[in-house]
């Protein structure tokens, strides 16, 4: 009978002393015995007031300043209410001060309308916070065709959308025109 080769011993993975362990994971001291610690889903947090749910949002601005142009964006992880806030404070900015240039007059409603698709949607899908930050949430104040800058920018807006559809018609007329 052959007895087996001595094993031998394993030497133990270097661990660092020092390495802490992550914040999310549960001490497993207070765990019941033989519980594996299951990690807490990352809940991600609004980079304004610290409270969640929040959600990445990315809103759009235009400034039409008649030969110059400007483009801004504000994009970030925000919660409901802040993510309203410059959502809101961006549609009325770009409301008053986007139309002021010939490509700027048609680049606002685009910018204006992407906003509603993309940001604002994604703050509807978004739940109303449910914990608190480490400073009260940005104020989202009235919604923007209820501010006095949203009822003027409505104006221009008409002017746009008059030229528009004076321009198809002429292209319509045209057309129909040729045909003839
Ligand atoms: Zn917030």
């Amino acid at each position: 009978m052959t007895t087996p080769p001595p094993v031998p011993p394993t030497q133990a993975p270097y661990q660092n002393p020092y390495q802490s362990a992550p914040y999310r994971t549960p001490h497993p001291a207070y765990g019941p015995p033989g519980a594996v610690p299951v990690p807490a889903p990352i809940v991600p947090l609004c980079q304004v007031c610290g409270a969640g749910p929040a959600a990445r949002v990315s809103v759009r601005g235009h400034q039409g300043m008649i030969v110059m142009m400007r483009f801004l964006r504000h994009q970030g992880v925000f919660c409901k209410t802040c993510g309203t806030a410059i959502f809101r404070g961006m549609q009325t900015d770009t409301l008053m001060l986007g139309w002021w240039g010939p490509l700027s007059a048609f680049i606002t409603p685009v910018t204006l309308l992407v906003n509603l698709l993309s940001a604002r949607s994604v703050l509807n899908d978004l739940p109303a916070p449910t914990t608190w930050g480490w400073r009260p949430p940005l104020d989202p104040g009235k919604p923007v065709l209820r501010r006095p800058a949203g009822l003027i920018a409505l104006v221009p807006m008409a002017l746009v959308g008059l030229i528009v559809a004076a321009v198809l018609t002429l292209f319509a007329i045209g057309v129909v025109g040729a045909l003839i």
